[in-house]
């Protein structure tokens, strides 16, 4: 599978999917996460929770990391074109990116190449890289900083980061990871934990979002404790490119029906 991974790059076989987040209040459209998938001819879709570790241990994650940047910036540079409105945009970005020297000129050239304007990119670091697997972590995400992106904190609270960690790295945005938005209505230990979170988010200045809503339980539990953001299945998987094309048209189409007579024609 590692050496097909090599050449799925070439062969046109990875994808970007996207899945929407949405004001918990309003639930309209703000961003979305770009989560790459690998459509392998004869053994179907591949999940990335599947090929991204594989992909780590053979380097190939550099190639395919960027090439996800830069198809994304592509594609959210044309609804931006197309709606005029500004989505923000995740990326997941692995530790193995992380590590390299030139991440930072990589990210730099894809967004002067794209020309998508870096204050609409979000860089999602998961909470399990530390200080000791990825040393320079702070100085790298200073840098993305100072470029003008943004960066959320995945899947906070799996991982095992100190408190003071979180403080000292420029992260805006935390997203409280779905092992716990799952067990909302069914432990209350860990609704007690999405709720202390939200709280330290905002006490810290941080935007929260939530992973993995996936009923309305979640939904009225996590607005009632002033969760900024969600995503998940409740409001859309993620969906490929023309899927998720057909979704900002329909919702420009919305918007403009509410300020103006819809055109039929
Ligand atoms: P993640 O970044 O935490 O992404 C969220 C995952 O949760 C996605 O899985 C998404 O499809 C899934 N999800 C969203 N809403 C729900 C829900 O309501 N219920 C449930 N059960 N799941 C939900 P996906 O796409 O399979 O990606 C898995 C992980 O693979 C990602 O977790 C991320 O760590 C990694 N990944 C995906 N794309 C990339 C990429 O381009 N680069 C890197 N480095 N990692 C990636
Ligand atoms: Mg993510
Ligand atoms: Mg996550």
């Amino acid at each position: 599978l590692k050496s097909k991974l090599r050449h799925a790059e070439r062969n046109n076989e990875l994808r970007v999917y996207y899945q929407p987040q949405v004001r918990a209040d309003s639930e309209d459209i703000v961003g979305m996460e770009a989560l790459v998938r690998w459509e392998h001819p004869e053994l179907g879709t591949i999940s990335p929770a599947f090929f991204i570790p594989l992909a780590e241990a053979s380097g190939l994650i550099v190639s395919i990391g960027a090439w996800v940047l830069r198809t994304a910036c592509i594609h959210a540079k044309a609804w931006q074109e197309a709606h005029g409105f500004n989505l923000r945009l995740g990326v997941n970005l692995s530790a193995v990116q992380l590590m390299q020297p030139n991440l930072v000129d990589t990210v730099a050239d894809i967004l002067s190449e794209t020309g998508f304007d870096p204050q609409h990119l979000e860089l999602e670091v998961t909470e399990s890289i530390s200080v000791k697997t990825v040393p320079n972590l702070v100085e790298s995400l200073d840098a993305l900083h100072a470029l003008g992106c943004r960066i959320a904190i995945d899947d906070f609270g799996t991982g095992a980061a100190s408190l003071d960690y979180l403080r000292r790295l420029p992260a805006d945005r935390i997203k409280i990871d779905q092992s716990f938005v799952r067990n909302i209505g069914v432990d209350p230990d860990d609704e007690a934990i999405v709720r202390a979170t939200i709280d330290m988010a905002h006490r810290l200045k941080r935007g929260v979002v939530a992973e993995g809503v996936e009923i309305e339980q979640h939904l009225d539990f996590l607005r009632a404790n002033g969760c900024d953001e969600l995503q998940g299945y409740l409001f859309c998987r993620p969906l490929p490119h023309l899927a998720f094309d057909k979704l900002l048209n329909e919702r420009a189409r919305i918007l403009a029906g509410g300020l103006a007579p819809v055109d039929h024609a």
